[in-house]
């Protein structure tokens, strides 16, 4: 059985056009979505960064709450001072606001 050659391209391609542009329309919408999606994540992110900032005690200067003194006055940020250090001297562990360390003396 013959067919008229062309029959099946005139046939399809209105068609692939029509699934092409409603792919393209779903694609876009996916984009944005994910888009969104990104944006809330990152806008969470904030959030949860923005609940790790804490205040100066002296001038209530918001602070990074990983930045060790205040930028405003100096006065030390406690959140920060509180990870352990050690004394670059004799490597014994420093406790936050220990000036001198406790095994050798050197002022911290
Ligand atoms: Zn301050
Ligand atoms: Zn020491």
């Amino acid at each position: 059985m013959l067919e008229p050659q062309g029959w099946p391209l005139r046939r399809l391609c209105p068609d692939e056009h029509e699934e092409l542009a409603s792919q393209q329309r779903q694609a876009a919408k996916e984009q944005i979505y994910t888009k969104t999606r990104a944006q809330d994540y990152t806008n969470n992110l904030d959030f949860l960064n923005k609940g790790a900032v804490v205040q100066c005690n002296n001038c209530q200067t918001t602070l990074d709450a990983n930045k060790k003194f205040c930028p405003e006055c100096g006065t030390p940020n406690v959140a920060a001072q509180t990870k352990e250090k050690f004394c670059a001297d004799c490597g014994a562990s420093v406790k936050p606001g220990q000036r001198f360390c406790a095994e050798c003396g050197k002022p911290q």
